[in-house]
């Protein structure tokens, strides 16, 4: 995934749904974040990106694994997704 290539606009490839969902909505909120970071802050580098998500909807965003991909808890995926999983 990746994005602030085009106003507003968040890219992902097809195969990041290859990943588990902890890491999809890790990676969707941290792309959305460079977003919410530009509005709030008026910059979005990579750690302003993680700080808004967590300032304004109260989620953490961790790197895991051996490529250090976004992530978030099961807990937090459980209610992103309405608690059926
Ligand atoms: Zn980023």
């Amino acid at each position: 995934m990746h994005t602030m290539h085009r106003r507003g606009q968040v890219c992902a490839s097809a195969r990041a749904a290859e990943l588990p969902i902890e890491s999809v909505i890790g990676l969707t909120l941290h792309e959305v974040g460079h977003h919410l970071a530009e509005l709030v802050w008026g910059s979005s580098e990579q750690n302003e990106a993680d700080a808004v998500v967590a300032k304004l909807l109260g989620v953490r965003i961790m790197y895991a694994g051996p490529l250090l991909i976004q992530r978030v808890s099961a807990s937090v995926a459980a209610r992103i997704l309405g608690g059926r999983r």
